[in-house]
Order: structure tokens, then C-alpha cells, then sequence
């Protein structure tokens, strides 16, 4: 048997026993055997050896003299430190009694005497490996205990993390969810905002109509939808359609009672157009007093002429504004959207000038045709390149000869010129005539820039002229003035700058301006004319017979010459109704003083007449055409 202690660094045996020979016996066989042997005799020192050797199995003898083998292993046996040391009785006492208290007290085993080295040899060494199978076991165990101590104790602080892990997701969680709450709300905020937003920017505050933008979107909406090819037969076609409407006197009524009485004004305006608007249909505000009604595809031509007639029909119904009761009119523009839209854009701009050409109709609306757009972008074109011509110095003036009618008339001589402006666009070869144009520049400040521009010419003109001959008489020029530009509040101060600039003296000039043009709110212009008329300068009222002056109008006038119309000249011979016209025209101007002009003589038998009647004057081709500067002033020579 191979014993493992063996192999191990030799064991330590203590021996105690009291008899001398037993322990030399004992000591050799075991020195020989490889352990390291302690000997001692007696129980007593035994256990003083025990507080500085710690031996690895102690073979114990019973009977001794001071302390019995029996007390010696209780004490060890009973002290902890010692308790595991395996001990072997070897005795004399071989009785039971004895082997039972031996092993009653911890002993390991018992060997009677007389003992066999062998073995004894041989219980040591199975006791030794039974020892440090033990101790292994136990160290074993203590490790075991350890490890599962530790494994206790990373149980429980894996358990205690995953507690606080469950804390914290908990907190977590109820943060999070605290957030989202916090979130939903602020976004549930923003939306409303938004949507308060997207109201405000989408309708008018004031009527709670959608405004522009938003009918510029469902306009949009129209457009891109609309199924009706191009051109159709307008009457028997269903549409989709655009009203743009607008109120007269809307703006003095806001600006004498208030804005507040404006507003409600606003309001009732849009109550009614609301009420007249069948399903579907939407009505907005576009701005101050235009509104727009915007209706669905299939609405018929004869569902639009009844819806306007209704909606001019409410509009007009009396409103109580405080203590005035108004009455209104409204304009409309009709708009047919046909899939020539591509723009909303387009369609607004077409409702717009539908409803400035409304104004002028006597019903109040029209539906608009592609034939005015092309008309207004030719005025828009014309009038741009009028402004640059102005700027340009392309215009010029022309001078048509007034004459003293005589017989014949090839020696009549002049009197004045009628200073005519004259325009060759850029890039043509004719003339434009000053009908196609000053009508246009009348509807801006163009035409106080044009008539400022004529005006200058032909004093500097004049001047020019009497300067290369100071002692002949040069004739008058006639200039013919705009209401409008005499209305301006600059306008006397502009004449006078340049008549000093130009040092013309005002009884060379004579202003015209148009009978029809004085008809109106006048006072300001008379105040004008007279005031031009004390400084010298002479009135015409031009075109006259076309208008409607009364005798009592034209007393109060300060007017000087009156130029007959050409219509009437013209017709004079095949109407014998104008020659009597002219004769009167003639005769009015005898009583009251005043120079006549007759305008378009043509013909030498027109001339005679006038001459017969006893108009004084005369102007027209069979004189002389419109004449450029030069060609002007070599008449004079
Ligand atoms: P108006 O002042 O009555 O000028 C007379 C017009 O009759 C001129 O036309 C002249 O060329 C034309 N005329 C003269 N004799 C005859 C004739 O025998 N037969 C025919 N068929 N026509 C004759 P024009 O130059 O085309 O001017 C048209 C109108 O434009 C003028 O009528 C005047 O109202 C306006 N106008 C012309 N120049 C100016 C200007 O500088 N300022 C303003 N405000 N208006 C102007
Ligand atoms: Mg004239
Ligand atoms: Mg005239």
C-alpha cells in the first residue's frame, strides 16, 4: 500500500509515553520510517509541548503518572486548536471499558500492548491520510463555505442591483412617462397654435371670411382640377367661376363716419354676400371692400347672371350705420375658369379687370373677356414705353397753323399754332396719335409729366423764336392742358417757373382744355383759369358743342376762345342740323365776347360758310397739316 503522507514533507509525530524502552521502540521504528518523532514521558509535558509544536497525530500512552493519557486527549481533544489532531492510544488495557473511554474522550484509535511496529507503522499512516483527508476536506469545506458565502453575498448584491435597476427603470419610467405627458401637452399646444396660425394667415379677422391666400389655395385647387377643355360655347357650357365684387363710396363712407362704422358697414356687406352664396360656394374678403365669391364646378351661366342681379339687389338694400341710414352699389366681375387657368394668379387679375370694366357698364357687371386682358397689357405696355419716351426726350410737338378765315383762303394769314404732340415709338415708322395715348397718360401722373414736358417745349420754343426775331409779331401757341394736370396741386407754380425760365410772356400763350373735362366738381379749376387769365395767358374751351355746358357755365368761365368741334365742321355740308349748330355756336360767342375757332376745315366750301357765318377764325388741313419746328417756323418767314 502506497500511503500518500509519504510523499508529503514527513509528518510530525509526538510519542508520549512514560515508559522509556516503549518510546525508544516506538521513536525508531517511526524516525526509520521518515516521520519526524518528538518524544516526550509524561502527560503534562505533553501538553506544555502543545503550546509551541503542533504535532500531526499523537501517539498517547493511558497510564502515566501525573496526567492520565484519558485527561491529556480530553484537553486536547476539547481545545478547538488542537481538537483535530488524530491521537492513538497504545495501552496495556485491553479491556473494552478502557477502548470505549479512549474513544469516549476523542481518541482516533487504540493499539494494545504489546504493540508490532508494522502496525503500528501502518494505523499511523492510515490515520495521518484519514488527517489530511480531513484537513482537506476541510479546507474544502472552507472554501466551499467561502464560495458560497461570496456567491451569497454577489447573490444578494445582484439582487440588490437589480432592486435598485427595478427603482430606476421605475423612476425612469415615470419620468419618461411625466415627458411624453409633457410633450403630448406642448404638442397638443403648438397644434392648437398652429391651427390658430393658420386661421389668422387664411381669414379675414374683421368678416371671419377666408381671405386672399386662402382663396388664392382653393383657386389653385380649381385650376388644377378643372376637366373643361379650352374654349368651349361659353352659354351653354357649365363653370366654374369667379365673382370679384366691390362697393362704391365705401371709402367716404369710412372715411366721414369712422372706422368703426366702416367696419360694421364690412361686416353687413359680408352677412349679405354670405346669405346670397348657394352650397359650395365660398365667399371671401380680398381687401378693404372687395370680396370675391368663388363657385363650384357645374355652376351655369344662368345661375351666375341670377346670383349677381341677387347679391346687387341685397347690397343695395338701405343699412343703418348709428343715425344714417346708406345705401350702396356693388360692381361685379365675373370670371368663367376654363382650363386655359393654369394660375390662380391669372384668374384674380382677370376678376379685377372684369370689375374695372363693370364700373363703366350701366347694369354694374360683366363677365370678363380674354380680349380685355390683351387690351390692358397693351395700355400697360404703352404706358411703360410713354414713360420712357418722356424720359427719353423721344416725344416731340408739331404746330398746326390757326389762321384769320378770309377770302381765299390760301392767303389767310396766322394768327397762332395749336401745339400738338406728337410720339414715334421706338422701333415704328408712324406717329402714334395723341388719342391713343393721352387718354392713357390722363389715367396717371403721366400726363402732368407730359403736359409739363409740351408746355416747356413750346416756350422754349417761343422764346427761341422771338429772340432770332424780336421785332416781328410772332404768332400765339395754343396748349392743350389735362383737367387733371390743372388740378394738380403744383400746377400754377410749374407754369410760372417756366415762363421765367423761358422768359415767355403768358399773352403768347393760350391754354385749351377740353369741354367735356370741366364738367364735374370745377371750382378749383376756374380758380385755376383765372388766375392763369390774370397773369395774361388766354383760355380756349376745346371741342366745344361735344359737351354739356349751359349758358349760365360758360358766363362764369374765364374763357376767351371757343374752338368749335371738328364733328361738326365735317358734316356741315350733307347735315344742315351742324351748320345751324355752328351758327349758333358762332352767335353765342358774339354775344358773350369771345373769339371763335372752327377746328377740321377741310374744304374750301367749309371755309366759305364759316366765313358766311361769321366765325373769325379757323384751323385744319385745307391750311396747313400739324408742322414740325422748322417747318413751322418757315411758315412765318
Ligand atoms: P384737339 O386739341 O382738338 O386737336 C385737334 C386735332 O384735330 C389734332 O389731332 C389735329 O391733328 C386734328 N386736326 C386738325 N385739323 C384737322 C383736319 O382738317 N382734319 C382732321 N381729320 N383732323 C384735323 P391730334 O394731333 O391727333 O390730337 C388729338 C387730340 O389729342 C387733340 O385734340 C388734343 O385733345 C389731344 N392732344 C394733342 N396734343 C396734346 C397735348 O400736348 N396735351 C394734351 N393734354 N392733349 C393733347
Ligand atoms: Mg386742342
Ligand atoms: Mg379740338
Amino acid at each position: 500500500m502506497v500511503l500518500r503522507h509519504q510523499v508529503r514533507s514527513p509528518s510530525k509525530i509526538l510519542i508520549v509515553d512514560d515508559i522509556l524502552s516503549n518510546l525508544r521502540l516506538l521513536s525508531m521504528a517511526l524516525s526509520q520510517a521518515g516521520y519526524d518523532v518528538i518524544n516526550v514521558t509524561s502527560g503534562t509535558r505533553a501538553m506544555m509541548m502543545m503550546a509551541s509544536e503542533r504535532p500531526d497525530l499523537i501517539l498517547l500512552d493511558i497510564q502515566m503518572p501525573d496526567l492520565d493519557g484519558f485527561s491529556v486527549c480530553r484537553q486536547l481533544h476539547d481545545n478547538e486548536a488542537t481538537a483535530d489532531i488524530p491521537i492513538i492510544f497504545m495501552s496495556a488495557l485491553a479491556q473494552v471499558p478502557d477502548k470505549l473511554r479512549a474513544f469516549s474522550v476523542g481518541a482516533a484509535d487504540y493499539i494494545t500492548k504489546p504493540f508490532q511496529p508494522a502496525e503500528v507503522l501502518v494505523r499511523i499512516a492510515h490515520h495521518l491520510e484519514l488527517g489530511y483527508l480531513r484537513r482537506t476536506l476541510k479546507t474544502q469545506n472552507q472554501k466551499l463555505r467561502i464560495i458560497l458565502q461570496q456567491y451569497e453575498l454577489a447573490e444578494a448584491q445582484i439582487h440588490q442591483t437589480n432592486q435598485e435597476l427595478e427603482q430606476r427603470v421605475l423612476t425612469r419610467t415615470n419620468q419618461l412617462h411625466k415627458a411624453m405627458c409633457i410633450l403630448q401637452q406642448e404638442s397638443h399646444e403648438r397644434q392648437q397654435a398652429q391651427a390658430k396660425l393658420m386661421h389668422m394667415a387664411m381669414y379675414d379677422s374683421l368678416t371671419g371670411l377666408p381671405n386672399r391666400t386662402r382663396l388664392i389655395e382653393l383657386l389653385e385647387e380649381t385650376v388644377t382640377q378643372n376637366p373643361f377643355p379650352l374654349n368651349p360655347q361659353p352659354l351653354q357650357s357649365r363653370w366654374s367661376a369667379l365673382l370679384m365684387l366691390d362697393c362704391d363710396r365705401f371709402r367716404t363712407i369710412n372715411d366721414t363716419l369712422g372706422h368703426l362704422q366702416g367696419d360694421r358697414l364690412l361686416m353687413e356687406i359680408a352677412a349679405r354676400i354670405l346669405v346670397s352664396v348657394p352650397t359650395h360656394g365660398v365667399a371671401a374678403r380680398l381687401a378693404d371692400d372687395k370680396f370675391a365669391i368663388l363657385l363650384p364646378m357645374g355652376t351655369t351661366h344662368t345661375v351666375i347672371t341670377s346670383l349677381v342681379q341677387r347679391l346687387q339687389q341685397r347690397i343695395a338694400a338701405p343699412i343703418a350705420l348709428g343715425d344714417h341710414e346708406i345705401t350702396i352699389s356693388a360692381h361685379v366681375g365675373v370670371v368663367l375658369v376654363d382650363s386655359s387657368y393654369c394660375h390662380a394668379e391669372h384668374v384674380l387679375r382677370d376678376g379685377s379687370l372684369a370689375l374695372i370694366q363693370a364700373k363703366q357698364k350701366p347694369e354694374g357687371w360683366l363677365v370678363f373677356q380674354p380680349e380685355m386682358h390683351r387690351r390692358a397689357l397693351h395700355r400697360l405696355t404703352l404706358e411703360s414705353q410713354l414713360r420712357q419716351a418722356l424720359r427719353q426726350q423721344q416725344l416731340q410737338v408739331f404746330y398746326q397753323p390757326i389762321v384769320t378765315l378770309t377770302s381765299p383762303t390760301t392767303a389767310a394769314p396766322i394768327v397762332g399754332y395749336e401745339a400738338l404732340v406728337r410720339w414715334q415709338p421706338e422701333g415704328t415708322s408712324d406717329f402714334l396719335s395723341p388719342a391713343d395715348f393721352i387718354p392713357l397718360a390722363e389715367e396717371s401722373d403721366l400726363i402732368s409729366q407730359l403736359g409739363n414736358w409740351v408746355f416747356r417745349t413750346v416756350c422754349e420754343q417761343l422764346s427761341q423764336w422771338h429772340r432770332a426775331y424780336p421785332l416781328q409779331k410772332i404768332p400765339f401757341v395754343s396748349v392743350n392742358f389735362s383737367v387733371r394736370h390743372l388740378q394738380g396741386e403744383q400746377f400754377v407754380q410749374q407754369i410760372d417757373t417756366v415762363l421765367k425760365q423761358t422768359q415767355v410772356q403768358p399773352a403768347w400763350l393760350k391754354f385749351e382744355i377740353t369741354e367735356n373735362l370741366l364738367i364735374g366738381d370745377t371750382q378749383a379749376v376756374f380758380e385755376t383759369l383765372a388766375q392763369l387769365r390774370r397773369w395774361g395767358i388766354q383760355i380756349s374751351i376745346d371741342d366745344f358743342g361735344t359737351g354739356y355746358s349751359s349758358l349760365s357755365y360758360l358766363k362764369q368761365l374765364p374763357v376767351d376762345t371757343l374752338k368749335i368741334d371738328r364733328a361738326f365742321i365735317k358734316d356741315m355740308k350733307s347735315d344742315r342740323d351742324n351748320l345751324k349748330i355752328v351758327e349758333a355756336i358762332v352767335q353765342l360767342a358774339q354775344v358773350l365776347d369771345l373769339d371763335v375757332v372752327a377746328e377740321g376745315i377741310e374744304t374750301e366750301w367749309q371755309a366759305q360758310q364759316l366765313i358766311n357765318l361769321g366765325c373769325s377764325y379757323g384751323q385744319g388741313y385745307l391750311f396747313s397739316q400739324p408742322l414740325d419746328r422748322i417747318a413751322a417756323w418757315n411758315l412765318l418767314c
